[in-house]
Order: structure tokens, then C-alpha cells, then sequence
């Protein structure tokens, strides 16, 4: 809480895509929302712009979330300067895909320390101020590629399919303290990752999705709102796939 009485969100990756559809979304639930992002500050400050047309507070932070102490600090800052948080969202991600006889080293754990440590970095910052208010929702963003898995994203699942296992022990470990961990793992929705996928490809994805369409960025922030409310009260350590119903 703040001096406005509004509860606080924290979304990592928030100046574009799900995130910046997820902290308005949130915003619009009466949230004021802290959001960092990597280094798009003109992305940022549109959703900064667009959190506050629904009347709430913003703070953005520029952080590289794979990096332990910068997101340490960030938190840190974010707790002193706009607020205790009780949700998280840790949705920034990115993917660089390429068959696996073919994929750089670098290119593995860029996308594992991306997607995956840097859920462990801010859960484990967080999760005193947590256990301490003793309530509170986290919700982290896997894949159906770490559901299912997906050719020419060996790195990608792998730390998609990591965060669910993660969330799963600890929902385990917080429950007793009232603090619900979940997951949301989308299918194929219409953002800046997406982009360099060409028409053919989404079309053969499409026919195999039996809404036959591409999701879009307000399907998943919908299923994040549900999940950071008192509506999903009773559910912790879930995986909502959200993809339209996808075959593979
Ligand atoms: P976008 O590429 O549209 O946005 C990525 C966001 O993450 C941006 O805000 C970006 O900041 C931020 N970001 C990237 N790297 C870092 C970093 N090292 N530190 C801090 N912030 C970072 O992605 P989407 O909205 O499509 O994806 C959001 C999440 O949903 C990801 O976890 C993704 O894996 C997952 N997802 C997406 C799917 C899709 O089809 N789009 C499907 C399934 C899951 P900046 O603007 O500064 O670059």
C-alpha cells in the first residue's frame, strides 16, 4: 500500500507486448504498477503514459532482470521510493531460436538467464516482504513451448519448462503464509516477438489453433488479472494455458 491506499503491482518487461498489456490491465484493476524494462525507455514511457489515463501512479525502471544485484537494487529503490509491492509479474522474456546443432552457447544462456534466473532473481529478492505481508500473488510467464516443447527452441522451453517447475515448489513453500504462485503459459500472440515469423508460418499455426486465430496481448492480461485478484483466492501452483486451444 501507498499513501493513495492503492495496492502496488510489480511487472518486469513492462514497456511492451504482454507486459504493457498487463500493467494497464492491472493499472485498470486499481493497482498503481511498477515496471521495469530492459532499454526501450520510449516503449516505457507510453505504458507509463497509459497506466496513468486510468488515474493510478507509475515508476519504470530501466534493469537487465537477468542480473542478480541490479535487480536487487531495483526492488530495493521500487520498495523506498513508490511502495511495497504484493503481486509480481514476471513476464520479460526473450527467445533467439535456432536448432539445437546449430545454436551458439551464448544463445543458450542468454535465454535461460533471461527467462528463467531472472524469475529466481526477483522472486528471491522479493519473498521476504512476501512472507512478511503475508499475502500476495505472483504470477510468472512459462510458454506451451515449455508445456509441449517446440523445434528450434531447445533454450526457450528449457527455461519455460524450468518456471513451471519453479513456481510449482514455490507455491509449496509460500502457501502457508497466504502468497499464490501461478503460471500462465500462452501460445502464440501477436508482439514485437513474434514479429520476424512469417505470414505462412502463423497461417500453418493458425490451422492447428481450434479458435483459428493468433492470440492477442489483452488474452493473456485478462488471465493475469484473474490471477492478481481475489477471484483466484483459492488457486496456487496452477498452469493456465491460454492458446486458443492449440494441436501440435
Ligand atoms: P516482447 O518482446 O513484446 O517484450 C519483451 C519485454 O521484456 C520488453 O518489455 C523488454 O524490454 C523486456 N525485456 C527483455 N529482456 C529483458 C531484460 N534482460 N531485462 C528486463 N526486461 C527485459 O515480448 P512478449 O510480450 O511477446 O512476451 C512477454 C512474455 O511472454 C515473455 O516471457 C515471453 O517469453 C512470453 N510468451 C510470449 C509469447 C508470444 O507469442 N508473444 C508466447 C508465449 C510466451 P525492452 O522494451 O526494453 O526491450
Amino acid at each position: 500500500m501507498n499513501e493513495n491506499n492503492n495496492p502496488i503491482a510489480f511487472v518486469s518487461g513492462g514497456s511492451r507486448g504482454i507486459g504493457r498489456a498487463a500493467a494497464v490491465k492491472l493499472a485498470e484493476d486499481g493497482f498503481d504498477i511498477a515496471f521495469c524494462y530492459h532499454s526501450n525507455s520510449e516503449a516505457a514511457n507510453i505504458t507509463r503514459q497509459l497506466i496513468e489515463e486510468k488515474g493510478r501512479r507509475s515508476y519504470s525502471v530501466a534493469c537487465d532482470v537477468s542480473d542478480f544485484d541490479a535487480v536487487r537494487n531495483m526492488l530495493e529503490d521500487i520498495e523506498e521510493n513508490f511502495g511495497e509491492f504484493s503481486v509480481v509479474v514476471n513476464n520479460a522474456g526473450i527467445n533467439a531460436d535456432a536448432p539445437l546443432a546449430l545454436m551458439e552457447p551464448e544463445n543458450w544462456t542468454k535465454v535461460i538467464n533471461t527467462n528463467l534466473n531472472s524469475v529466481f532473481n526477483v522472486c528471491r529478492c522479493a519473498a521476504i516482504s512476501f512472507i512478511r505481508q503475508a499475502h500476495g500473488s505472483i504470477v510468472n510467464l512459462s510458454s506451451i513451448s515449455g508445456v509441449l516443447g517446440n523445434a528450434s527452441q531447445t533454450n526457450y522451453s528449457a527455461a519455460k519448462a524450468g518456471i513451471i517447475g519453479f513456481s510449482k515448489s514455490l507455491a509449496k513453500e509460500m502457501g502457508r503464509y497466504g502468497v499464490r504462485v501461478n503460471v500462465v503459459a500462452p501460445g502464440l500472440i501477436e508482439t514485437d516477438m513474434i514479429s520476424g515469423m512469417t505470414d505462412k508460418a502463423k497461417k500453418d499455426i493458425e490451422k492447428k489453433i481450434l479458435l483459428k486465430r493468433v492470440g492477442t496481448v489483452d488474452d493473456i492480461a485478462n488471465a493475469i488479472s484473474f490471477l492478481c485478484s481475489d477471484k483466484s483466492s483459492y488457486m496456487t501452483g496452477q498452469v493456465l494455458q491460454i492458446d486458443g486451444g492449440l494441436r501440435v
